[in-house]
């Protein structure tokens, strides 16, 4: 397992006009196989539109304590780039406006934010009905200054989604790195003893699970089903939902792709598991996203593809929804990744 970031390594795809140059060329030039933008053409769906904006994604940083094999953030302990508290400010003038309803943090690790703090008691002031915070867990155990999160996401009734790949202490270290699975077992544990993830508990535990290889997720709910099972057997850990995540081609896991060879194999799969009616709800037609230094993207994904909003409106510090809204989403491959069988999202599947 690798501990730097592509961007320490100086790896070619650290830089994103060389994923997009892979994600354009090669079978998709050659016609092997349809652009995404052919495809949705076929059921009309192009151009993918934007629609009312109900989820507003904020990346307060690419800095995080792990450096997981499949990070599409390339995130690691190496990434200096951190939300300022005057792009937070940004951020919180148009959180206490806008209408939507969730407001999701996420980074890298974003409790590494030395004004995370400050930004989560600012942002809750807001009252936004579903406030997330993208806690990878072992954060809370890797330092005594962290230990405390737990109460201080109760204290502001922050909903928790985490990333959990496997009840198995091998997959899930063979993913996130050694050591990862005791202490997420052991942040869940501190998250149970306080409420966070218990039956009819308002104080909502989520995890997400993504594929530990070049393989699309299972049936979501099948697979929720066996993780809550395995999770009690083992553990005594109860949680709410278990969101099925598919890995998107893009930078880490892009690099893997490639480096174990199965990237065309990969894309093949994306492109045969197709699926037309899980276009219209793809994320990016009602979430925001928001990078470290404040501009705006369709999504995550885009975000790390440098891929901005095709809109007038580049940066939150001159957010005008109206404008935003309805623009044309910015598209390429790596959407597959969203329409592939029940589709998929930050919030799991979506078909
Ligand atoms: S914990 Fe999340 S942000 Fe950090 S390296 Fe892993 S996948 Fe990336
Ligand atoms: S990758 Fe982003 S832009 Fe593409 S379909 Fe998914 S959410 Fe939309």
């Amino acid at each position: 397992m690798k501990t730097q970031s592509l961007h320490k390594r100086k790896s070619n795809l650290a830089q994103s006009n060389k994923q997009l140059e892979i994600l354009s060329y090669g079978i998709f030039q050659n016609g092997e196989l349809p652009t995404f933008k052919d495809k949705i053409s076929e059921t009309n769906q192009f151009p993918l539109k934007a629609k009312k904006l109900e989820i507003l994604q904020i990346n307060v940083g690419y800095m995080c304590n792990q450096v997981c094999e499949h990070c599409h953030v390339d995130a690691g302990p190496d990434r200096q780039e951190i939300m300022t508290r005057e792009t937070m400010l940004q951020c919180l003038n148009v959180i206490k406006s806008t209408g939507a309803h969730t407001l999701d943090l996420t980074g890298g690790a974003p409790e590494m934010n030395p004004n995370f703090r400050w930004f989560v008691e600012e942002a809750a002031k807001a009252g936004i009905k579903d406030f997330i915070v993208r806690s990878n867990l072992t954060i809370i155990r890797a330092n005594k200054k962290y230990h405390d999160l737990p109460e201080f996401f109760k204290k502001h009734n922050v909903h928790i989604v985490s990333s959990m790949p496997h009840w198995t202490r091998g997959k899930t270290d063979k993913q996130r790195g050694d050591g990862v699975f005791d202490k997420s077992i052991q942040a869940l544990k501190d998250l149970n003893a306080i409420g966070y993830g218990m039956p009819n508990s308002s104080l909502k535990l989520d995890l997400v699970y993504n594929p530990s290889g070049a393989f699309l997720p299972g049936n979501q709910a099948a697979m929720e089903k066996d993780f809550k099972k395995a999770l009690l057997e083992d553990f005594g850990i109860q949680f709410h939902n278990l969101f099925a995540i598919t890995n998107l081609p893009i930078s880490r896991f892009l690099d893997y792709l490639i480096a174990s060879d199965n990237y065309e194999d990969y894309m093949y799969q994306l492109v045969d598991a197709y699926n037309p009616s899980a276009v219209s709800n793809v994320m990016c037609t009602n979430t925001l996203s928001v990078s470290w230094d404040g501009y705006l993207f369709d999504c995550d994904f885009n975000q790390m593809l440098a891929l901005p909003v095709n809109s007038k409106v580049k940066h939150i510090s001159e957010y005008n929804e109206a404008l935003l809204e309805n623009r044309n989403i910015v598209i390429s491959q790596h959407c597959y990744g969203c329409t592939a069988g029940a589709g998929s999202s930050c919030q799991g599947t979506v078909a």
